[in-house]
């Protein structure tokens, strides 16, 4: 007989990835289930789930301690993955794993009817490197994937991984405990819906199912778990607030540029703190409201190996379909660490020559490019000369384009109302800067919205502001206050002298030290795609742009001044 160990991932508080399916609340379904199994096929098996870590790395130190505290023949741990792929995969630290991580893959995926991806390797997670024994991390499917949701049976699952682990096919009748009275949740294990937790006759409503608390969960109420935490929302978002409501984790609130990020949850704040000595989390006014534990109590775990190595979790949450790991896209823009006048002295003669050619105002353009890309500082910018912010998906693709098809991808862990998920855009990506200034015009002379033009009457006009505003009206953007935001940086630069026919000279570019209110990410003016996008990539990416704005928008307002 054998023995193992199982454990689900992440904690109860530190909790991993979760859209249609929450990874923890599954992850714990599935690892009971095969411990089950296969104690009832007569093995030793140890649970080495850790609920409690508050950390990641907490978290992950826990589960491997457990590990390691027993001989075992094998490592098991179990996890559900994001970041908009499809289907089941199971990572190994090497090939001695290859014939039983071949099997569970094959068993999943025929089991739930979803995608083999196969066996991987990667010796850099933490639990695989860490543990004594043998080990193997499943990733049973996505999170965030509707196929792999509609597909999900944790039961199942757990029986295919068991199977996968024994070798041998498991009847269902030896098991006989039926899932109906053995797993039912005590009382205090459900999801309520509340206004505020401690509004407790507020509720509406209490579930053992996160998917079934929140279909129910009416506007303005919460979904809270059994500790009170905030798993859902259904508060209807306006841009302003959740923006200006944001958790900030810095060394110090003027200090911007120490930024580890934003959150719109305290909690997760706490949690980003707590990994960074020195650093406290701070309320949308500045006001310090917690203090990393790091550094008060004086504890520290003495590991000294670097944090992101044993990051795991994000790890497993930014995996991507046929996709490296971590793209790493080289610097390509010749704009890096231009100073304004070098910028414009380098977009300002080609949106003209531009002009020439598409008929778009060159004012626009750089205008637009300005905004759009922090004068061609902007990650967009600089990785894929992408001066706009242009999505690889725009109306349909079906106007004529410069673009080759390239693409950039964006990842980011984003936050929203205690949920920590991955979100993934993809960018066009173009070998030169006159690329991007084309397409974009390509883009606003020949999209369409259904049979009609988009920005009908662009091409040709001569007068700056009808013409943002015809690309407001587009649909363009959605702030309300672009056409006056383009406008102000036309008229600040005086970016009208490059409609006219005549040479601009250098000595014309004269850039006054005050700011432009920039913008690296096109989330709120990017093309409204008739309402495709559904609203929490929507919220997301308000988040984004937060997160965004808090990094590169201030690093360029401060950092780059002469
Ligand atoms: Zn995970």
């Amino acid at each position: 007989m054998a023995t193992y160990n199982v454990h689900g991932g992440h904690s109860l508080s530190c909790r991993g990835a979760a859209k249609y399916l929450d990874e923890v609340n599954e992850d714990r379904i599935v690892k009971n289930k095969v411990i089950q199994y296969l104690r009832a096929a007569g093995h030793t098996v140890y649970d080495c789930t850790d609920d409690y870590g508050t950390t990641v790395n907490g978290n992950l130190a826990a589960i491997v301690q457990k590990c390691n505290a027993h001989n075992v023949d094998l490592d098991v741990s179990i996890h559900l993955n994001a970041g908009g792929g499809t289907g089941c995969e199971v990572w190994n630290y090497d090939s001695r794993t290859k014939a039983i991580s071949d099997r569970i893959c094959a068993n999943i995926s025929s089991a739930l009817g979803i995608r083999n991806r196969g066996t991987k390797y990667e010796p850099q997670l933490y639990v695989l490197r860490n543990s004594n024994a043998l080990a193997l991390l499943v990733e049973c499917c996505f999170v965030d994937n509707m196929t792999d949701k509609n597909a999900w049976n944790a039961e199942k699952c757990a029986k295919a991984i068991a199977e996968g682990i024994l070798n041998k096919s498991i009847s269902t009748s030896s098991s006989s405990s039926n899932s109906g009275s053995a797993s039912k949740p005590s009382t205090s294990n459900l999801y309520r819906i509340r206004k505020s937790w401690s509004d407790t006759k507020s509720q509406v409503g209490a579930y053992a199912s996160l998917e079934n608390a929140k279909k129910s969960c009416p506007s303005g109420y919460n979904v809270y778990d059994w500790n009170g935490k905030l798993v859902y929302s259904n508060t209807p978002s306006s841009s302003s607030s959740s923006t200006s409501q944001l958790y900030r984790v810095r060394l110090t609130w003027s200090d911007t540029k120490s930024q580890k990020g934003a959150f719109a949850s305290l909690d997760n704040a706490k949690k980003t703190c707590d990994q960074n000595p020195g650093y406290s989390v701070f309320d949308s006014n500045g006001k310090a409201v917690y203090t990393s534990k790091a550094i008060s109590s004086g504890t520290t775990s003495g590991s000294s190996k670097p944090a992101e190595k044993q990051n795991e979790p994000s790890k497993d949450i930014t995996k991507e379909d046929s996709k490296p790991e971590t793209p790493k896209y080289k610097d390509i823009s010749p704009l890096k660490g231009f100073t304004n006048e070098q910028f414009l002295e380098y977009v300002g003669h080609r949106a003209k020559e531009d002009m020439k050619k598409t008929g778009v105002l060159a004012s626009v353009t750089i205008a637009q490019s300005i905004l759009e890309s922090a004068w061609g500082q902007s990650e967009l910018s600089i990785k894929a000369n992408n001066l706009f912010g242009m999505k690889s998906s725009l109306s349909g693709n079906t106007w004529s384009s410069e673009w080759d098809g390239k693409v950039y991808s964006k990842y980011s862990n984003e936050e929203y109302n205690g949920v920590v998920t991955s979100i993934k855009s993809d960018f066009r990506m173009y070998s030169t800067v006159d690329a991007s200034i084309k397409d974009h015009s390509d883009y606003l002379c020949g999209a369409k919205n259904g049979s009609e033009l988009r920005y009908k009457g662009l091409k040709g006009e001569t007068n700056y502001r009808t013409a943002i505003q015809i690309i407001k009206d587009g649909g363009y953007a959605t702030d309300s206050g672009y056409v006056d935001k383009i406008c102000g940086i036309i008229e600040k630069y005086e970016l009208n002298k490059y409609d006219k026919d005549e040479e601009v000279k250098d000595d014309d570019i004269i850039i006054l030290p005050g700011d432009v209110d920039i913008s690296d990410d096109k989330s709120d003016t990017s093309e409204n795609v008739s309402g495709k996008l559904d609203s929490i990539v929507t919220i997301l990416q308000t988040i984004l742009k937060a997160i965004t704005n808090g990094f590169d928008l201030i690093k360029n307002l401060f950092g780059s001044k002469k």
